[in-house]
């Protein structure tokens, strides 16, 4: 007596479509599709020889139909098919995933977002750069010297208290020195690359984003990376600064081109992003609890997809369309994994 062996079944209606071998026949399998609900109707296709089961799934009609019964031997192949479609336009695209990605259905999501986009913008903040060996000068354990930082990255200090101010920006340069681009900031990059990113959006200081390779970028609280004069504002190297002398021009107190407590945000970046945001079909806001305005209306400008990824769910009072708990390396590194099974054909 033969015995059968379905790895695939997929039904909407009065139809299933089902692909099937023979147990005792390994290599040959047969689809067929039943009309009607009477057991055993339907004619089997003549065998398929020596070809992937997943040949068989070529056209996308399964699509339109509910999964009833797939074996995990399909399973790369069908993740493969689905990231090929946009799921906004397929209406079953959420119970297929749910059925072949398991628990990373939500990256995948992501994954197919942003391959079906035209435009894609980032937002980042800190939680980019936590695994980049970058000391907090933010967080109440990593104080710099018991200082509030409040009270040292301001025009006051910078006007009254130079000598502070210096040390603690030196404090800050030299530990960027130890500090390297992570996997977050090299993804991102390569993404940019491969005309996926159109924007890098950033709050952070630390210039990793440039460093791993990102060259479309606005620093929405300017740079650790570049110096200037206090007074002239004449521009001035790194070195100039860390050493501690004077503006070349004026003599004036140098210091790095970064916003400080007191100061105006610079426009020309919050444009750029503002524009950006409002144009694109995704936006993936990374790291950041979006508590402090008005980089928490940033999300609010744009219509399109909108994707969280963050250490825990702060900032999710936003209207999100996806929410992505972990590290921002590590979910970028799943998201990027599928985007990847994609592109490499
Ligand atoms: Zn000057």
């Amino acid at each position: 007596m033969t015995s059968w062996e379905t790895i695939f079944a997929a039904g909407a209606g009065r139809e299933t479509l089902e692909i099937k071998r023979k147990v005792e026949d390994e290599g040959t399998w047969y689809r067929r599709i039943i009309r009607g609900l009477e057991e055993g109707s339907g004619q089997w296709s003549s065998p398929e020889k020596n070809i992937l089961p997943g040949t068989l799934l070529e056209d996308t009609s399964w699509l339109a139909m509910h999964p009833i019964e797939l074996d995990s031997e399909l399973y790369p192949d069908l993740q493969k098919r689905l990231l090929e479609v946009d799921p906004e336009r397929t209406r079953l695209w959420s119970s297929w995933a749910q059925a072949v990605f398991g628990e990373e259905v939500d990256t995948a999501m992501a994954a197919a977002f942003i391959l079906h986009a035209g435009t894609v913008c980032v937002l980042t903040g800190a939680g980019i750069s936590t695994e980049s060996n970058l000391p907090d000068f933010r967080s109440s354990s990593g104080w710099w010297r018991k200082i509030d930082p409040k009270t040292v990255a301001s025009v006051e200090a910078l006007t009254n208290e130079y000598e502070l101010f210096h040390s603690f920006y030196s404090a800050r340069i030299t530990a960027l020195k130890q500090a390297e681009p992570n996997n977050g900031h090299d993804i991102l990059a390569a993404w940019e690359a491969g005309e996926l990113v159109q924007l890098t959006a950033t709050q952070n200081v630390d210039g990793l984003h440039q460093r791993a390779g990102s060259q479309k970028t606005a620093e929405l609280h300017g740079s650790l990376a570049s110096f200037s004069c206090s007074v002239c504002h004449e521009s001035a190297g790194k070195d100039a600064f860390l050493e501690g002398v004077g503006c070349r021009v004026c003599g004036g107190n140098l210091r790095p081109d970064v916003v400080l407590f007191g100061e105006p945000l610079p426009q020309e970046a919050w444009e750029k992003t503002f524009e950006a945001v409002r144009n694109a079909d995704v936006l993936i806001v990374i790291g950041t609890s979006l508590e402090v305005a008005p980089a928490n209306q940033i999300p609010r400008q744009t219509r399109g997809r909108k994707i969280y990824i963050n250490k825990d769910r702060a900032g999710t009072w936003e209207d999100f369309d996806l929410i992505l708990t972990g590290s921002a390396g590590s979910v970028l590194k799943q998201i990027d994994f599928w985007i990847q099974a994609v592109k490499q054909k």
